[in-house]
């Protein structure tokens, strides 16, 4: 598994192309089931110290950064399977890639909003680009869409460069913006079609309104509609005009679980269309539930990449021990310090992640028994995908 180390030329071999003399710490695994395909295979590899991009002039074969030394970060994902798929099958190469972005540098001021990005998105897939607030995840899709500059670095939306394009490149992409602030006054079939106007080629309002499950409030203002209503008008008024890809700066954020999970229905009938999606959120669940792939941002960069159970596996923790925080009168270093995971508080509950549960336990119940203490609801158990993301997105550790 990861952590292994491969021979270098294994890995070319496995690779078909040069890795450049960058340190290998991954391992090469065989993708044959997934892919479909008899002899392809790809890799799951840790490269160091910058991306492998574009090789043999495919948009997909593609290596992410990571430092080989913190293993959390070692969650790669190798494309190349992509490749050999794309490059057997005839609608697969006509698919090409929706999306290529690399080294994207965004500074607004002193600030670094987005520091060196690089990824790809396939034609037909959902990409999930999960973080915190902050990470730079409005910034990287507005770049996308072209309502925003970059200040270094390369992007192909469609082929072409949103910072440049014009007309025909707006009328091949649909946006749902962070804020929409779409005019409230007119109905639901109103703003829908006032918005198609523009557009070449639209969808039917009636159509829309029923994706986004809003027939019965097609004649309401949309200013009477709940909160997720509305979203879900922004969300008809991203696809009237029929976009080949869609861009969705966190569809959900605010939702009660119900209404959440009511517009996961509507995005995932959105892929059922064929149609490309960037989505932004910083559920993990979100991501979870609706990508394909999720790229994890924090502060500006790149953490992680890859499928939910990519992310899970890529963590060498992977059980969680927690307990409520005892009342002493002492530092909780001697508590903490021999722990071999790491700990956070929440909820004045102490919570471990750790890849040696039975030491880090017997060590805690030993602390705790030396103390005559009683650990309150001590729990045992496998970590969560949560768990994962808190991690990768660097939560702050208890203090000891
Ligand atoms: P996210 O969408 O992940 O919450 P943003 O892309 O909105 O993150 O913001 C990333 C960083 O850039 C934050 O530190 C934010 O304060 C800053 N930022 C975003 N937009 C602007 C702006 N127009 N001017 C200055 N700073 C900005
Ligand atoms: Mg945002």
């Amino acid at each position: 598994m990861i952590g292994d180390l491969v021979a270098h030329h294994q890995l070319e071999a496995s690779l078909g192309h040069q890795v450049r003399g960058d340190r290998v710490c991954g391992v090469a695994e065989d993708h044959r089931l997934e892919t479909g395909l008899g002899k392809s295979s790809s890799a799951d590899v840790g490269v160091e110290p910058r991306a492998v991009f574009g090789n043999n002039g495919s948009p997909w074969q593609w290596t992410h950064v990571t430092d080989c030394s913190t293993p959390r970060l070692e969650i790669v994902r190798h494309r190349l399977a992509r490749v050999a798929a794309m490059n057997l099958t005839a609608d697969r190469i006509t698919e090409g890639a929706a999306i290529e972005v690399r080294d994207l540098v965004k500074h607004y001021g002193d600030t670094k909003a987005v520091d060196g990005v690089s990824f790809a998105v396939d034609a037909g897939e959902v990409f999930a680009i999960l973080g915190p607030n902050g990470a730079g995840k409005s910034t990287t899709v507005e770049i996308l869409e072209g309502h925003r500059q970059r200040s270094s670095g390369d992007v192909a939306v469609l082929g072409l460069d949103p910072a440049t394009a014009g007309r025909a490149f707006r009328d091949r992409i649909g946006v749902v913006l962070q804020e929409a602030g779409i005019d409230r006054e007119f109905t639901v079939r109103e703003v829908i079609d006032l918005y198609g106007a523009p557009y070449s080629t639209r969808r039917p309002t009636d159509e829309l309104i029923e994706l986004v499950e809003l027939s019965e409030k097609a004649d309401e203002r949309v200013a009477r509609l709940s909160g997720g209503q509305q979203r879900r008008v922004d969300l008809a008024l991203g696809l009237v005009g029929d976009p080949e890809v869609i861009f969705l700066d966190e569809p959900t954020t605010g939702f009660d679980p119900a209404a959440r999970r009511r517009s996961w229905d509507i995005v995932r009938n959105l892929t059922s269309l064929g149609k490309t999606v960037v989505l932004t959120t910083h559920y993990m669940e979100e991501a979870e539930q609706l990508a394909d792939r999720i790229l994890v941002l924090a502060r500006g960069s790149i953490v992680a990449e890859g499928t939910a159970a990519e992310l899970r596996s890529g963590l060498d923790t992977d059980s969680k021990i927690t307990f409520g925080l005892p009342a002493v009168d002492e530092p909780l270093a001697a508590l903490l310090d021999p722990l071999v995971g790491t700990s956070r508080g929440r909820d004045r509950r102490l919570e471990i992640l750790t890849p040696a549960p039975t030491a880090d336990l017997a060590h805690i119940t030993a602390w705790a028994t030396a103390r005559g203490l009683e650990l309150e609801s001590l729990t045992v158990s496998s970590i969560d995908l949560e768990d994962v993301y808190l991690q990768l997105v660097g939560e702050p550790e208890v203090e000891a």
